[in-house]
């Protein structure tokens, strides 16, 4: 089962593709966390993006999509993935597209969890992260799920913030990138429905309302996975 998940930024996106990831088993390929990896691990990708991620711009094309792509085919990925954070942009949407036809890995399901912008910008704000297990959800503005004072509410971890989650201007920017059917994200979600339209039910979507709780969004995740 290969999956891909589109969300604005603060829309529960980590939440629920955990569960998806949990119910088939998949590798979690999650570009965002990818570059944080590397920026921790002091390597030459990460300090090429993190001036960009700093800032709330997209790492250019060139850097992101040899990186996803490679990332896919690598062992762990044979039994199934799920794409978190790529495409983000129409270009990339049609590179992903053209390099899986390539590969001969069938995409099975799209996942689109819609927010509207404010309800996604006061969540991302609130958000924090498990130093043991980002998908660990943490948010000190949704009652649900409520850090256990400065510690992860799921196993005790020590918790952050993302600098550009605390930053409203770079918070903007992403968002100003999602929600631009031209050429950003919302383009590439647009560009696999239409995908889907026209794959005669190989292709499924799933558009799930996020502004429900954790809860209900993920118990209709579960009913239509
Ligand atoms: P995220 O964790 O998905 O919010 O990603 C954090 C940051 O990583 C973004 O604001 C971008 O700067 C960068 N990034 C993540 N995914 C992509 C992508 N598909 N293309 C370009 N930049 C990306």
């Amino acid at each position: 089962m290969n999956i891909l998940i589109f969300g604005a930024n603060g829309g529960g996106k980590g939440t629920q593709g955990a569960i998806a990831k949990q119910k088939y088993n998949l590798a979690h390929v999650e570009s965002g966390a990818i570059f944080r990896e590397n920026i921790k691990g002091g390597t030459e990708l990460g300090a090429k993006a993190k001036g960009f991620i700093d800032k709330g711009e997209l790492v250019p094309d060139e850097i992101t999509i040899p990186m996803i792509l490679d990332r896919l085919k690598q062992d762990d990925c044979k039994g199934g993935w799920l794409l978190d954070g790529f495409p983000r942009n129409k270009n990339q949407a049609i590179k992903l597209d053209e390099a899986l036809k390539a590969e001969g890995m069938p995409l099975d399901v799209v996942i689109d969890l819609i927010l509207d912008r404010q309800t996604a910008k006061n969540r991302i704000m609130g958000r924090r992260l498990c130093a043991n297990d980002n998908n660990h959800p943490n948010n000190i503005y949704i009652d649900a799920i409520k850090p256990n004072g400065d510690k992860c509410r799921v196993c005790g971890g020590d918790l952050s913030a993302r600098a550009d989650d605390q930053d409203e201007a770079a918070i903007d920017k992403r968002h100003a990138i999602y929600y631009d059917t031209e050429t950003g994200t919302m383009s590439a979600v647009n560009y696999f429905k239409n995908l889907a339209k026209e794959s005669g039910g190989k292709l499924k979507i799933i558009e799930l309302d996020g502004k429900p709780g954790i809860k209900e969004v993920s118990e209709e995740l579960m009913s239509k996975l």
